[in-house]
């Protein structure tokens, strides 16, 4: 059995597309970490592919202002501008799916799938102290994470009781790193951003599990930026979105 993990797509088809080019073959079923919509301009398009990869889903924070669930007031006046403009684009029936999505932690095929953090949805873990909890509270081995769009993660080795981080090393090859899951040992990891890379690499980020080889491959996978900034400027989103998105910032 393997599984494709999905996050943070951000309403960018044209980078979903080319991971799911570059997979084609590779997996059994579909996880997404949410944030499925927001700062790109294709929220209908990638909702719709979303939905028919029958992907087991849950919601991140641009799903809840995306579809109107919750404010935009705490984001940043881009992020809000994006998120307003969302609201504006969906069809009905794409806003209702964004609202319906689980909140995580929600089990799928065996691995926890989290947006931010396993007790607090919009938490982001940037560092080992901070995925001490949800490591502790992990019920599986595996527990994927997005949020912060930076590929990567931490385990925790029953031998040590120390948190470390996973490191996921960056070369031209698509299939960038292969993590071999280590009995004894639970893991937080985070797939990359499908949509907005901010790891300095704007190449799509994702992971594919092999649950029966238990190993995780991290992959990066070049697309069209231009074509999506280009859609981003005639939509009117906000410039420096459009801007670090060629630079997976
Ligand atoms: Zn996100």
């Amino acid at each position: 059995m393997r599984l494709l993990i999905l996050s943070d797509t951000h309403a960018n088809l044209t980078a979903l597309d080319a991971v799911l080019v570059a997979s084609e073959g590779q997996w059994n079923r579909v996880a997404c970490l949410g944030d499925v919509v927001g700062y790109g301009p294709d929220p209908n398009e990638v909702i719709d592919r979303i939905r028919g990869l029958n992907a087991a889903t849950i919601r991140g924070n641009h799903d809840k202002t995306g579809s109107g669930l919750e404010s935009a007031e705490a984001f940043n006046p881009m992020a809000r501008d994006a998120a307003m403009w969302t609201r504006d684009q969906l069809r009905p029936e794409n806003r209702e799916y964004l609202e319906k999505l689980p909140a995580g932690p929600l089990i799928a095929d065996g691995v926890t799938l989290v947006h931010g953090a396993m007790l607090d949805e919009d938490e982001y873990i940037f560092a080992a102290p901070q995925a001490l909890d949800s490591l502790i509270e992990a019920t599986t081995p595996l527990t994927f994470f997005g949020h912060t769009h930076i590929q990567g993660g931490f385990i925790l080795r029953e031998s040590t009781n120390q948190v470390e981080a996973v490191a996921v090393r960056p070369v031209a090859d698509q299939k960038i790193f292969t993590v071999t899951i280590e009995p004894a040992a639970t893991y937080l990891l985070n797939p990359g951003s499908v949509g907005q890379p901010r790891d300095g690499d704007p190449r799509a980020g994702f992971a594919i599990v092999d649950l029966d080889a238990k190993t995780v491959e991290f992959w990066r996978v070049a697309y069209e930026v231009r074509a999506v900034q280009n859609r981003m400027i005639d939509a009117g989103l906000p410039g420096p979105l459009v801007t670090r998105l060629g630079l997976g910032r």
